[in-house]
C-alpha cells in the first residue's frame, strides 16, 4: 500500500536532494544530529535556525551575513548553532565559529554594545565604557 502522506523530494531544511525515505539531506542530517554539551538540544528550533540560515545557495551566518561551512572544523567560516541569549536553546540560530567565538557568552545586546565600543570609541582613540563588560552570562 502507498504510503498516505508522501515524502517531499527535498530535504525539508535545504530542498537539496535526499533519499526517499529521509526528511533531511545527508548533510542537514549530520548537523541536526551534532551533540552540544552546554544546552539541552530541541530538534525543532534546530530545524528552524537552519531554515532561516539557508538563503537557496549556502548557509549563511546571522551575525555577518557570511557564507558559512559545514564541513570544516578549523574553519573560521565553520558552522555553529549559536545562542543569541547564552543557554537559551530557544534562541538559536547559525553563526560562523568566529563570530561565535567573538561573541563568546555575551547575549546579543551586550555584544552589540561590545562591538560598537571597540568600534566607535577604541577604534577611534576615545575611552572605551567599562560597563560593557558588566557582563550577565559571563562565566569561567
Ligand atoms: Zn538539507
Amino acid at each position: 500500500m502507498a504510503d498516505p502522506t508522501p515524502k517531499p523530494a527535498g530535504c525539508i531544511i535545504c530542498s537539496r536532494p535526499k533519499s526517499p525515505r529521509a526528511v533531511y539531506c545527508k548533510l542537514c542530517k549530520k548537523l541536526i544530529d551534532r551533540k552540544d554539551d552546554r544546552v539541552k538540544v530541541i530538534t525543532k528550533l534546530r530545524v528552524q535556525a537552519l531554515k532561516d540560515a539557508w538563503d537557496g545557495q549556502c548557509f549563511r551566518c546571522y551575525y555577518s551575513g557570511v557564507r558559512v561551512i559545514e564541513d570544516d572544523p578549523d574553519s573560521p567560516r565553520y558552522l555553529r548553532f549559536e545562542h543569541r541569549t547564552p543557554g537559551d536553546e530557544s534562541s538559536v540560530v547559525i553563526a560562523s565559529a568566529l563570530m561565535n567565538d567573538m561573541k563568546s557568552d555575551m547575549d546579543e545586546s551586550e555584544f552589540r554594545e561590545a562591538v560598537k565600543q571597540i568600534y566607535g570609541k577604541f577604534f577611534e582613540g576615545s575611552k572605551f565604557d567599562e560597563a560593557v563588560m558588566d557582563l550577565k552570562y559571563w562565566r569561567r
